[in-house]
């Protein structure tokens, strides 16, 4: 490596350690662009990325239908307030209702936001139709976001002390048990909310039979379902939304990471029976917002245009044949998930000390916990990249063993 780059690098490491606020252990790198499936660092070194932004970057890195999109939109209008309506917001609300079950969008810009939402709509139905039930079911093991409120509803054991006090009005119940939900939902019970597969918990599908069961329960009850899709969703299982594969609808969902390929955006839609809210109760500056708009309608055009969401399961298809292939060789565990959203087990706990490997040779992956390595490529990714990604897996793989 050029000796002078790396000198400036390390200076620039330094500068970087002594102004940002620690919140991860990061690597010692700074990356510095982007194309398609691969990132280069200050040191001009490539890594083929199989986090993808934690499934944000669905078209890849610095796709072209996102680069035309934000240039124009910048140079026609970039904000306004969420107090007025604007083209791409309409144009944005329309495609995503078009193609999914739902009538009604509130754009906001975090997956948190979102759920936020989701849970104001929820006990706004509580208020107006339930008596002031308030309360909201989540599972265990689930993630929802950072907010306060947010970290409440996720059911994450490591999070049930931190910040205290917790925002009440969450309740956690073992995933995939419907006799559990049955136990705790009571007269205050307003909605159940819950991922389709749990994302960060380490790729957990729910069981199509629990599903169906919750909607039906859901239905007797009066209360609402919640699907957290911001991880699912936009063609990353295989379907353009993740309860397709279930046949079941809730009454509200909330989308994040890939809707905007990397652009800060999220949405929460519901059917027009739910349209309760009224002016003040939510918002947001940038609610809406143009640019974001811009953005989250040419990347979601592009999903859809291109079908990416059946590439999405043909490659998902290929990765998983090709892990199940070679599991008992490096002994794989658990290998699961939908479409490219995959996981699989170590038969040790060394995630981090993988993940670490893998970096030093030129690969981003990614391990939600000790033992679990997830791999979430772009939904365009190629066989080739895949094949590339393995080998390199494989050989650390088999140097850790
Ligand atoms: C990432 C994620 C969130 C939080 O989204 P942010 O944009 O980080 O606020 C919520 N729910 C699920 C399922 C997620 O994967």
């Amino acid at each position: 490596m050029n000796p002078q780059l790396q000198l400036q690098c390390n200076e620039e490491l330094k500068m970087a350690k002594a102004s940002i606020l620690f919140t991860a252990n990061r690597p010692e790198m700074i990356l510095e662009r982007g194309e398609g499936m691969y990132v280069w660092d200050t040191n001009g070194r490539q890594y083929l990325d199989f986090v993808g932004g934690w499934a944000v970057t669905c078209l890849g890195h610095s796709p072209a239908v996102l680069q035309e999109a934000l240039s124009l939109q910048a140079a026609t209008l970039v904000n306004t307030s969420p107090a007025f309506y604007n083209k791409p917001m309409l144009q944005f609300a329309k495609l995503l209702t078009d193609h999914s079950c739902y009538d009604k969008v509130f754009f906001a810009s975090s997956g948190a936001e979102a759920n936020e939402s989701a849970v104001k709509l929820a006990r706004k139905y509580g208020a107006l139709k339930l008596g002031g039930a308030y309360e909201i079911v989540t599972t265990t093991n689930s993630f929802h976001g950072r907010t306060l409120a947010m970290m409440s509803a996720t059911g994450k054991a490591r999070w049930e002390l931190l910040f205290a006090p917790k925002v009440p009005g969450f309740r956690h119940v073992p995933f995939n048990d419907l006799a559990a939900i049955l136990d705790v939902v009571n007269s205050n019970t307003c909605a159940i909310m819950l991922e389709l597969i749990q994302g960060e918990g380490g790729v957990h599908e729910a069981d199509i039979e629990y599903v169906r069961q919750l909607r039906r329960f859901c239905d007797e009850r009066g209360i609402l379902l919640i699907f957290d899709e911001i991880q699912t969703g936009l063609g990353r299982t295989g379907k353009l939304f993740a309860y397709e594969h279930y046949g079941v609808e809730a009454d509200i969902m909330t989308l994040a990471k890939g809707i905007g390929g990397g652009f800060p955006l999220s949405a929460m839609l519901t059917k027009t029976e739910f349209d309760l809210f009224e002016a003040g109760d939510q918002g947001g500056t940038y609610s809406g917002q143009p640019l974001a708009m811009a953005a989250g309608y040419a990347v979601v055009s592009e999903i859809i245009q291109s079908d990416l969401s059946t590439q999405a399961q043909e490659m998902g298809d290929y990765l998983l044949g090709k892990l199940q292939e070679s599991a008992s060789r490096h002994g794989l565990l658990h290998i699961r998930g939908k479409g490219l959203l995959l996981a699989f087990d170590l038969p040790f706990s060394k995630g981090a000390e993988l993940v670490a490997a893998c970096l030093q040779e030129g690969l981003l992956v990614n391990a939600p916990g000790p033992s679990t390595i997830r791999l979430m490529p772009a939904l365009t990714v190629t066989t080739e990249e895949i094949d590339e990604m393995l080998s390199i897996l494989f050989k650390v793989l088999s140097r850790m063993q």
